[in-house]
This record gives structure tokens, sequence and C-alpha cells, in this order.
């Protein structure tokens, strides 16, 4: 077996006068030491503190002036970073930051991160970066293949899932006025997006960016959005409609939309399917729930974050088209300068979003996986899921709380019985203040009610139940 090389270090080249702060050297040696062992420190922490914002006139006051015409220097500058901005950030990855989606990145995935700066790979084109793409590539394919995804599905990592969900949507919008182009068919008026009611905010988002209407499908009693609903509408619509969206999992409640039904009405219409998995498509490599996610499959286009529930640092998304070349000839630049690379066949991450410059941002991910192997990503979102079951039986048993539903994935929605918005929001407030957890409240038909976004594998019942007796 051939060894890899180990690439021997190259001398350092000499900084001109103009450029000292580029040199290598002993000042530049102990700058990197000081900010890699604050990195160290601060991933190894146990627990890392919770950590509350602060109002500005604060900030200002405890950083004091920053930038100045000399520079304060690298100890300083740590210093003030330390001490003063990163207490005044939550700590997303804390085992009792409950709210919105936390992050609970790996030590490796977070590790490689720095390395992917250090490395400055340039993502956007294979000319530049293949190296790199060729691994982000790997984890795509990896994923397609446990979304039932054909081998020929590809994409590329973006900054987050409204990035993506505007992508694969313009694809769509480009791939329907191509088709009726070639069939010498009339442009509709208006071009419209079906989505649930329950859909998240970020398809609203791409519909103002696109200036295309939004038609909210009435979602059922449980929540979950179906095909005879998006039919309903289909049949409403017209030939406006470019895109049905299915959520894999709302952000607010978990709820998995009925995806094998919604792609049967779509595609029986013609009609571009995408799935919107930010957040919970990763349950789709936990065999306990992987049947929700039947219809996958199907789609034309999909998205899930590794920033969110595959343990991947801010900020990534994973956006894989079942066709890429649609993508490619949506979103491919042109521009004089760019020729040398769009006349290629080179596969060209930049092409396939709306983006140009790219960071690698998929590599920290593909180290983690690789480092570790994929066995361990099952059993750790296996772990959130047996965590938000145990919550909600102790919910079940408390006579002063009340599920919202059974969660189908790792959020629990619940209610305090009794309590007003302002018990929830002074509650909360409390509950951070004490730097116990960050659970902010949120609502669900028009009710105030809390939820948990169990994510981080080091959530222990300890701290869960904690929560629940201060509910009291
Ligand atoms: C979080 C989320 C988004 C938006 O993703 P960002 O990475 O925050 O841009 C879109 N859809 C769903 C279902 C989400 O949970």
């Amino acid at each position: 077996m051939m060894g890899i090389p180990v690439v021997a270090a190259t001398s350092a080249p000499r900084a001109t006068e103009a450029s000292t702060m580029h040199a290598a050297g002993d000042a530049a040696a102990a700058l990197l030491d000081d900010v890699l062992d604050y990195a160290r420190r601060r991933a190894l922490l146990s627990p890392v503190p919770l950590d509350q914002p602060q109002p500005p006139e604060v900030l200002r006051r405890l950083a004091g002036e920053t930038i100045v015409a000399e520079g304060i220097g690298a100890r300083r500058a740590l210093g003030v970073f330390e001490h003063v901005l990163a207490p005044a950030c939550l700590s997303t990855d804390h085992p009792g930051y409950l709210s919105f989606i936390p992050s609970a990145p790996t030590k490796a995935a977070l590790a490689f991160d720095v390395v992917v700066s250090a490395s400055a790979v340039y993502g956007g084109s294979w000319m530049e970066g293949a190296g790199a793409v060729h691994a982000e590539n790997e984890v795509l394919d990896w994923l397609a293949g446990e979304f039932g995804l054909p081998p020929t599905a590809g994409g590329v990592f973006v900054q987050g899932g409204t990035i993506g969900n505007l992508s694969a949507l313009v694809a769509a919008r480009d791939a329907a006025r191509r088709r009726r182009r070639g069939a010498g068919a009339a442009m509709p008026e208006r071009w419209s997006i079906v989505c649930s009611s329950e859909a998240h905010s970020s398809i609203a988002s791409a519909a103002a960016v696109m200036d295309v209407d939004v038609l909210a499908a009435p979602a059922d009693a449980d929540g979950r959005l179906r095909g005879d609903a998006v039919a309903a509408v289909l049949a409403a619509a017209g030939e406006s409609v470019f895109a049905v969206v299915a959520t894999a999992g709302t952000t607010n409640l978990g709820i998995v939309d009925d995806i094998a039904s919604i792609a049967e009405v779509a595609h029986a219409r013609g009609i571009w399917l995408h799935v919107d998995g930010a957040y919970g498509l990763a349950g789709m490599l936990a065999p306990s729930v992987r049947h929700l996610f039947a219809g996958v499959e199907r789609a034309d286009s999909v998205i899930v974050d590794p920033h969110k529930w595959l343990f991947a640092p801010f900020d990534s998304c994973a956006l894989i088209y079942r066709d890429p070349a649609v993508a490619f000839a949506a979103h491919t630049q042109k521009a004089e300068y760019l020729d040398t690379l769009t006349d290629s066949t080179d596969w060209n991450p930049s092409d396939l979003a709306v983006q140009l410059t790219r960071r690698a941002r998929g590599l920290p991910l593909w180290f983690s996986l690789a480092v570790h192997g994929t066995e361990r990503y099952r059993v750790a979102i296996e772990d959130s899921l047996g965590r938000a079951r145990r919550v909600a039986a102790e919910i079940r048993r408390r006579p002063d709380l009340e599920l919202v539903r059974e969660p189908d994935l790792s959020v629990v929605g619940f209610r305090r019985v009794g309590w007003s918005p302002d018990d929830y929001r002074d509650w909360s407030d409390r509950l951070l203040a004490e730097q116990r957890a960050f659970v902010v409240p949120s609502s669900h038909a028009g009710e105030t009610i809390l939820r948990l976004a169990l994510i981080s594998p080091l959530t222990d019942d300890d701290l869960l139940w904690d929560v629940l007796d201060s509910l009291r």
C-alpha cells in the first residue's frame, strides 16, 4: 500500500516591510499559539458557560476602543474577546441551550473548521479547490444515498437553509420556464409556490426575493401537509405553480409532512418537489423514525443543515439536486473573467446556488464523518430522539404540564397549565439569568407554548428535569 506523503514544511517567505503582519516568525507563532490555545480551552471547557447578551452601551464601556491606528496587539484583543465579547454571546453548544435549533459540533468538526481557514481553500471551482470539492462531494453522495436519491444526484454546501431553499426554488422556476419555452407554451403572469401553512419562514422569504406568490395549503389536524390538500390548491392555481415544498421536520414542532402523497400529486402534474429538511431530515439517518420520511427519494431537490442536527459548526447547508444539470443551467454566472471556468465541464460548486465565492464549508462535516464513521451519527441522532421521548413521557406524568403533541423528532412542544404569556417570559428570563438554561417561549395556533429542541448529546436528563421542575 502506498503511504500518504507527508508534506515537508517549506521555509517561510519573507514579508515586505509594509506587510509584516503577514510574515511568519516568532511573533506570528506566539500569536497563533495564543489564539489556538483559547480555541482549545473553549472547545474542551466542560461545562461551557451559557452566557447572555448585553446592551451596546455596556459592551462599549467594557470593551473600550479596540480599532485604533496603532493596533492593541493580539493579547489585548484576545483578552477583550474572551472576557467581554464572548460572554455576551450565547453558547449555542451549551447543553442547556434548548431554543430555536441548538448547535452541537463534534470536536473533530470544530477543530477542522480551523484547518479550513488555515488552508485558504477556495471552494467555488474544481480548478482551484479540487481536493476540497472531492471531499465535500463524497459527503453529499453519502447523504443523497441515505435519502434514497439516485447516484447521479449532486449538490453543494451553502451558507444555510434559507439560501438552500432559495437556490433550489430558483432552479425549479428556471426548469419550468425552459420547459414551457421548449413546448412553445405561454408563461404564466405570476409564478407561485405551494407549501404548507406550517412551512418555514424562509420559503416566504425566497418567494419575496424571487417576486413569486406563495399558496399555502392547509396542514391537517396534526400539522402535516398531505397530497390531497396540495391537489386542491393546484386545481385552483392553474398553470402558475412551479414548485411544491414539503417540510421534513418543522422547526417549531418537528412535524414531517406526508412527503410520499405530496410527491405523487406534484409529479402527476410535472411540478418540481422540493423537500425542506433543514432541521429534520437528519432524522432519516435514525432507524426508529426513518419511515416518517418516505417519499424523500422522489424529491427534485432537498436541503439539510449540518449546523443543526448533523453536529457541524455554523454555517452549513447541504443542498442536493436530483439532476444537478438543471441547477448548473440556472445558477452559473457568466463573466469575462470567469469564462475559463464556465467553458470547462468541471464540477464547480459555485454554479449550483446563489453564490460565487464560497468557503469549503462541507469540510468540517467531512472530517468528522471520516474520523468517527457514519454509525456514530445514527447513534447520536437516536440519542436525541430517545431524550425527546423521555421528556415527553415526563411531561405527560406532570399534572401542570401538557404536551402540545407527541414529538415525532427531537422537538418537544408543551404548555404550563394556567400560565399567561408574561409568566412564560418572566420564567424564561429568570432561567437565563440564573444560567440554568435558554428556553424562549414559542407559539402554536396563536397560543404561547414552550419548546425544547434537543440536539446535543451533552444535554442530560438531570438538566431537563431541572427545567421541568422550575415550571412549578
Ligand atoms: C432552520 C430552518 C431553515 C433555515 O435555515 P438557516 O440555516 O437558518 O437559514 C429552513 N427551514 C427549516 C425547516 C428550518 O428548520
